[in-house]
């Protein structure tokens, strides 16, 4: 059994979760549960982002203290991920008293260790409280943050501690060389090279005139006390979520997984941090795309907006988790459309494995007394035992939608079986009962390695499945090993309550 630490981004606490937290929470999902599944010790970190200029100016138009909007927008975006199933071990807040403890200690950590890391110096920049950092002259059009088009810069003169990231230009190009597999996919690999290739510039380590952060463990030599710059505390959660007492992980993390807008600080910034403090890597970074809606990035600040709770209402909490995972390549950007969405649930979901399950469940129950009989086709063996390694292959490598396209190859596999063995013809000829048992036995053990293939992106749907065919326990525990041998005779299947059904007239779809 191996260990599997696994992250998302934490989630700035200033707005309401969007499809965009969505889509990365689900796909992290997915990963872990597939991890647990396979038989890996998973530990799977998700949380929020506290602190910073941003939320304390949400709070602040708000009339609320930062601390009471964190309260609500955290508790928002947990009963988000509790309708959308994800299954995360730990949440954590960069404004619990651990986190910041932790991140003080990791500043200490490279004080003692590389004293000459930070150091104090006047800056004056364009600052965009929306990125929460300060912006170069390219990133600016119109005297406007290119990703923040509806903020104001503010133009920020400060005496600040610094890191000397520079310091680490060789570090960083060497990690990429001899690990090239640390940044996945290989196109945000590519823009990590190119930027390592302009040079890095030092980065702010503390903001003087603000307060709602942690506080830098060391004052400037003028004896003021500055908050440490919000970057500094938020890349740390992955490591202090580890040190909370009674926690089932330990550093370094299996995986990150983040938007590819933050790539910078976690492909850069973070392993500089973490070798300066003499502590180890993450194993592995995924930068993932974003979905648009018409073309253009879901996100409060752009105005771009559709109701989270309503596209998960639509078809229900699993058909969206398939949908965003089977529609968005998980390396690439992607486009949420209702039409696509609807054609989708019912092609694949309603008449594909929907139909599948509820034809086979009623032939068993009808020909064989709902017990299913003995007995395999080498038709439906074959493409079992191809899919279901195709599966595991893909869903190793991080290619979601690829492991579901193999789950769903079996799915119209074992639907062209039913077409070509006739089984209700099958039935009325008592000489062929053998070939019968051959076609339900078969069809059968399909449905068991479906039910496992898909529990990870549609837990509660593949739960329903796994009881409908009489297999005691929960589907998410049984050892992967099953679905390379769907033994299955002789159990007893009840018909399940129509797992996708098709909206009801007059729904808009
Ligand atoms: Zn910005």
């Amino acid at each position: 059994m191996s260990r599997f630490y696994i992250t998302t981004a934490i989630d700035y606490a200033n707005g309401d979760p969007h499809l965009g937290h969505a889509y990365e929470k689900v796909g992290a999902d997915v990963i872990a549960r597939w991890r647990r599944l396979r038989g890996d010790q998973v530990w799977f970190l998700i949380g929020m982002d506290e602190h910073g200029q941003k939320v304390a100016q949400t709070a602040a138009d708000r009339g609320l203290s930062p601390q009471a909007l964190t309260d609500l927008v955290a508790e928002r975006f947990q009963a988000m991920w509790r309708i959308l199933g994800i299954s995360h071990d730990q949440f954590i807040r960069t404004t619990a008293e651990a986190h910041k403890k932790g991140v003080q200690e990791l500043i200490e950590l490279i004080f003692q260790r590389n004293p000459d890391d930070f150091y104090e110096k006047s800056y004056a920049g364009n600052y965009c409280v929306g990125c929460e950092s300060f912006k170069a002259e390219a990133e600016i059009v119109d005297g406007k943050c290119v990703l923040h088009p509806t903020r104001t810069l503010e133009w920020v003169e400060e005496r600040n501690w610094f890191f000397r990231l520079s310091r680490y230009q060789q570090f960083l190009e060497k990690l990429f060389a001899d690990r090239p597999d640390f940044l996945g996919p290989e196109s945000r690999r590519n823009e990590i090279l190119g930027l390592l290739k302009e040079g890095l510039e030092d980065i702010s380590a503390s903001r003087s005139r603000f307060s709602w952060g942690v506080p830098f463990p060391r004052p400037t030599s003028d004896g003021e006390q500055q908050s440490t710059y919000v970057w500094f505390d938020a890349l740390p959660n992955y490591w202090t979520g580890t040190r909370v007492p009674g926690v089932g992980s330990a550093w370094p993390a299996q995986l990150h997984v983040v938007g590819k807008d933050i790539t910078r600080f976690h492909c850069v910034i973070w392993p500089a941090m973490l070798e300066s403090a003499g502590l180890q890597l993450p194993e592995k970074v995924w930068a993932h795309g974003f979905i648009y809606l018409g073309g253009e990035r879901f996100s409060k600040s752009a105005g771009v907006k559709l109701e989270l709770s309503e596209a998960i209402e639509r078809f229900g909490p699993d058909p969206f988790r398939f949908y965003l995972i089977r529609e968005v390549p998980w390396e690439t950007d992607g486009n949420f459309s209702w039409e696509r969405f609807a054609e989708l649930y019912n092609a694949e979901l309603a008449n594909g494995l929907g139909n599948l399950a509820s034809r086979v469940l009623a032939m068993v129950e009808k020909y064989r007394e709902g017990v299913v009989p003995s007995g395999t086709l080498a038709t439906l063996e074959d493409a079992g035992d191809r899919a279901v390694e195709q599966y595991a292959a893909r869903m190793d490598g991080l290619d979601l939608k690829g492991g579901i396209e193999a789950a769903l190859g079996l799915v119209s596999e074992a639907n062209l079986a039913i077409q070509h063995a006739a089984p209700w013809a099958l039935a009325k000829d008592p000489a062929k009962g053998g070939e019968l048992d051959q076609v339900l036995g078969g069809l059968c053990r399909a449905l068991v390695r479906l039910a496992l293939m898909f529990s990870p992106v549609m837990p509660v749907k593949a739960q329903e499945l796994w009881t409908a065919l009489g297999q005691a326990g929960e589907v998410s525990k049984t050892p992967w090993s099953r679905a390379a041998a769907p033994e299955v005779a002789g159990s007893r299947v009840t018909k399940p309550e129509g797992l996708f059904p098709r909206p009801e007239p007059g729904v808009k779809s």
